[in-house]
Parts: C-alpha cells; sequence; structure tokens
C-alpha cells in the first residue's frame, strides 16, 4: 500500500494535557506565523485530568500556580478534575485553539532525517484506524511521563483467589458499587488522600492500608489573601498575579525551612493534623515519616478531609505489610488480617518513556538514556526536540509556561540566525563532567522515578544540563539561558 501523504507543520506539538494546550497558547501568542498542530491519542483535551474518573479526583496543588500565568484561576485554591477541564475548554475557546487540535490522533513511531531536516511521525486514528503521516520542523513532546492506559500494581501473593473486586484508581469502572462495602485502599499518596474522603461516607468502611506513613498538609481550601483582594474588587488578573506570587514565596519557605529546619515543618504539618484529630491523637506510626518532608511530593489534605473521616470513625489506617491476599481480604505481616469487598491498588503510575514512541534518528533507534539532558527539557543528539517535564514539587504548569517562552525564543533565535536545525551537544569543557541520574534520588524519590530511572536521560553536574527540579532557579535561569553558549549547536 502507498504510504500516506504527509501533512507538514512548522511545529508538531503531541498531547493536549494541561502542557500541550499552554504549549499552543504561548505558540500562537509568541509566534503567530508558525504553523502548528496537536495530535493527541484521546477524544478529547485534559491529559491526566480526563484519564482518571476515581471518586474524588482533585489537584493536590492549588490553581494558582497550577493555572497557566496568562490565565487568571477564580475558585478554591485545590480544585476538581473538572473545574481544571472547563478552565482548560475556556483557554482553547478564547484563543482559537481548538482548529489545530486533532484527537483521537495517537503516535506510533517518530522518525527524524537529517536530510530532510525534519520529523516524521507516524499516526492511528483511535476512530477509523486509519494511518496518517505528519512531518514537523520541530517536536514539542507534551506527553506528560507516565502510561494513561494503566497504573501500576505489584504482584501480592494470593491475588488470583481474592473473591472481591481488585480496582486501580486509574482505570476505575464507572459501575463501580461500593456502597455499604468494606473497602481497603493501598497506598497513602496523593490519590489514595483523594480517594479516601470522598467514598468513605457511603462505604461500610475504608481502611487506608500503607507500608509506610506519608506528610500530609491539612489546610483549608481557601486563600485569605485571594478572599481579601475580591472583597477589594482588585482585578482578577492582578489577584491571579500576586496570589501566584504570594504562594510561591511561601513554598520556597518551606522548601528551604523542610532543608535546614526539617523538625519545625514536621510538627508544624502534625498540628494540622491535630487540629482535627485532636491534641492527644497518636500519630506514629501512622502519620510519622522517617524522611524529611518534601523529599516526595507534600500531599494536601483540603480542609483536612481525609482526617475528618477518620475521625468520623468512616475510615481508618493500618500501617504494615500485606502477606497475602486471601479469598475475603488481606493477611498482614504483622498476623493481623483486613476484610476487603473490593481492594483499591493506589500504588501509583508507570513511567512512559517519550510516550512509549519508539524514535528513530537517522535510521538509528533512539536509547533516550544515552542521553544528557540540556536543562532536562532538550537532548544531546536529538535535534528539534522539546520535551516538558514538570515540576514534582511545585505545579507542573510552571515549567511548562517557562519551557514554552524558552522553545518560542529559540525558534526566533534561530530565525535570526538562519538556522533550521539545532541539537544539544556536550561541549569540550563538559568532557570531565560528572553524569548524574535524571532527578537526584537523595532529593526526590518516589516510586515511580525510582523503577524507571534507567530508562530516563541523565543530567550533568553543571549548567547547562542540570535538571534541578527547582522552580525558584528556573524562574531566573531558564529566561536568561545563553542560546550561544556552544551548547545548542546550530546547523
Ligand atoms: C491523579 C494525578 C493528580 C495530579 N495532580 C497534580 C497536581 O495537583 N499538581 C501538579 O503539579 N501535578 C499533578 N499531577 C501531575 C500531572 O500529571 C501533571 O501536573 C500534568 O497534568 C501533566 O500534564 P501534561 O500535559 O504534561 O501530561 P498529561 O496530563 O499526562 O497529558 C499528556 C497527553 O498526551 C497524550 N499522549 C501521550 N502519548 C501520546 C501518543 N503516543 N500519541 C498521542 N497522544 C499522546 C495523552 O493522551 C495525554 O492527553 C497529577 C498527576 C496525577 C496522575
Amino acid at each position: 500500500m502507498a504510504a500516506p501523504e504527509a501533512e507538514h507543520f512548522d511545529v508538531l506539538i503531541i498531547g493536549a494535557g494541561i502542557s500541550g494546550i499552554g504549549g499552543a497558547y504561548h505558540l500562537r501568542d509568541q509566534r503567530p506565523d508558525t504553523s502548528f498542530v496537536v495530535l493527541e491519542a484521546m477524544e478529547a483535551f485534559g491529559g491526566t485530568w480526563r484519564t482518571h474518573t476515581f471518586p474524588g479526583i482533585r489537584s493536590d496543588s492549588d490553581l494558582y500556580t497550577f493555572g497557566y500565568r496568562f490565565k487568571p484561576w477564580t475558585g478554591p485554591p485545590i480544585a476538581t478534575a473538572e473545574e481544571i477541564l472547563a478552565y482548560m475548554g475556556e483557554v482553547i475557546d478564547e484563543n482559537d485553539l481548538d482548529r489545530h487540535i486533532r484527537y483521537r490522533h495517537s503516535i506510533t513511531s517518530a522518525t527524524w532525517s537529517s536530510e530532510e531536516r525534519r520529523w516524521t511521525l507516524e499516526v492511528t486514528r483511535g476512530d477509523t484506524g486509519e494511518e496518517l503521516r505528519f512531518t514537523g520542523n520541530f517536536l514539542w513532546m507534551c506527553q506528560g511521563y507516565y502510561r494513561h492506559a494503566e497504573g501500576y500494581t505489584p504482584e501480592w501473593d494470593g491475588m488470583d483467589r481474592f473473591g472481591g473486586e481488585i480496582v486501580h484508581p486509574q482505570t476505575w469502572p464507572d459501575d463501580l458499587d461500593y456502597a455499604g462495602r468494606q473497602v481497603v485502599v493501598i497506598g497513602s499518596g496523593a490519590t489514595a488522600a483523594t480517594l479516601i474522603p470522598a467514598m468513605a461516607a457511603d462505604c461500610g468502611h475504608v481502611t487506608m492500608l500503607q507500608r509506610s506513613p506519608t506528610y500530609f498538609y491539612a489546610r483549608p481550601n481557601s486563600h485569605e489573601l485571594a478572599d481579601t483582594l475580591r472583597e477589594l474588587d482588585v482585578p482578577e488578573e492582578w489577584i491571579h498575579e500576586i496570589v501566584r506570587r504570594k504562594i510561591l514565596h511561601d513554598q520556597e519557605q518551606i522548601v528551604q525551612a523542610s532543608k535546614h529546619f526539617p523538625d519545625l515543618v514536621r510538627e508544624e504539618l502534625f498540628n494540622g493534623i491535630r487540629e482535627v484529630l485532636g491534641e492527644d491523637y497518636e500519630l506514629s506510626p501512622h502519620f510519622t515519616p522517617s524522611y524529611r518532608p518534601w523529599r516526595q511530593r507534600l500531599a494536601l489534605i483540603p480542609n483536612g478531609d481525609l482526617f475528618h473521616a477518620i475521625a468520623d470513625g468512616d475510615a481508618s489506617v493500618v500501617t504494615d505489610e500485606i502477606e497475602s491476599f486471601t479469598e475475603t481480604g488481606i493477611a498482614l505481616a504483622s498476623g493481623d488480617y483486613l476484610d476487603a469487598d473490593i481492594v483499591v491498588t493506589a500504588t501509583g503510575f508507570d513511567l512512559s518513556v517519550l510516550g512509549d514512541i519508539p524514535f528513530t534518528i537517522d535510521g538509528e533507534p533512539l536509547d533516550f538514556a544515552s542521553t544528557v539532558g540540556y536543562r532536562g527539557m532538550m537532548f544531546t543528539g536529538i535535534p528539534n526536540m522539546a520535551w516538558v517535564f514538570g515540576y514534582f514539587r511545585a505545579s507542573w504548569t510552571l515549567r511548562a509556561d517557562l519551557i514554552a517562552d524558552f522553545v518560542c525564543r529559540l525558534l526566533h533565535h534561530m530565525d535570526e540566525r538562519g538556522a533550521t536545525v539545532v541539537t544539544p551537544a556536550l561541549r569540550p569543557e563538559d568532557a570531565d563532567m560528572d553524569l548524574l541520574p535524571w532527578v537526584d534520588p537523595e532529593d526526590f524519590n518516589p516510586g515511580y522515578l525510582m523503577r524507571s530511572m534507567h530508562l530516563l536521560p541523565r543530567q550533568g553536574a553543571n549548567q547547562p544540563w542540570r535538571h534541578t527540579q527547582d522552580y525558584w532557579a528556573d524562574r531566573d535561569d531558564i529566561p536568561d539561558a545563553d542560546l550561544d553558549d556552544g551548547a545548542l549547536v546550530y546547523d
């Protein structure tokens, strides 16, 4: 069969999640003459916020910073998936982005040709099965960082003999009836902390079964400064900017304090829990992690709802190891036993490298792990490509906005130089530089990253090869990056 005829664009954006829609906005705003298309496998925009439909699904960071810098957020800081989708929908409508997006377009391969100086994408349409081909000068990967099709579930002994239902939050069955039933949620990350209060009142009882505790940050789902500014009739654009600055300032202080005064931060977090569960509540072992705060993302608990569910007796916590599943529940290493009709495995996801798309560069399959990241967004030996990998501790979108500005600036710079290809490459002075893991495991170590670090690019010990995961450094460094420091090679 003849190869399908290709459609060509200056820029190809992969994914219509918060990063891809943001990229499309910035490109249209900062480079109105650049042609582009957003290719998205799902039937609509939203990414993470469309994939996840479990009860209570909501953000765990505030929307003043998870929202884009250019579009004011006017609701409560922590938002439901529905509210986030509505916000993204407004961005699409207000900026006429819809005509640039192709839904149900799943990229199955990406090939760079130095001779043609362009990328070729093979694409399968989800609705018709049609095979399509797109070509583009620049590839902007906004495909996220985890596999959307299904989550990560560890193998436990006896799972197959369990008579109840085992459900992963990422593939939540629409018709799951948990009313009056005994539910065990395995895990204590943000997903478990969201699910449990949302289900608690309807279940017979819900137990959070954790191997080790997590830090929780219980606080009202409101922002005092935002409320005051609204009372004063300050325009929403100003409120958005002021409250973003205030939140980022406060977060920076928490990050610094977690490094230098971890005990103080721990106490502050514990006080938030005691406010709901009472001064005499024994926090150990369920709520007292051994690591210092912020080594993993702090799970924000709006209005302390998880702790209210515990105080009401609808939910409880067990800290133990799973020995095996039985026909009717879970046997624990301590010898205890949990009855369960439904087990929810809130055990995280599988990292997906470059959207699981096979990449080829001039006929050679790309080994992404052998590349070195340029500021964690472009990669040695990969021409004309950027990947949006956001922050863990701060909101993802802060970095999506920074990278979008960078890509637009880089494209301007290439125009000025008359270059059509840009490829990061280590310079002679980088020859002896230490190469380090993509993310410093001492600094941040969630399971999905630890399981897959060997598949990810490395970072260098010096700039511009570092991937610091530090918004407060990037905020100054990325807009100031010298595009002619020799690390970006133009042709
Ligand atoms: C439950 C949950 C809650 C979270 N809460 C927060 C939070 O509160 N704050 C925060 O900062 N971060 C949070 N995160 C991290 C979150 O994933 C990011 O913040 C952000 O939503 C990622 O946006 P993205 O657009 O980069 O990627 P995604 O949301 O993952 O979207 C990527 C898109 O690319 C598409 N795609 C992938 N591969 C292909 C392909 N081969 N072909 C075509 N399309 C493809 C996908 O279908 C998807 O629509 C959360 C993550 C989860 C799982």
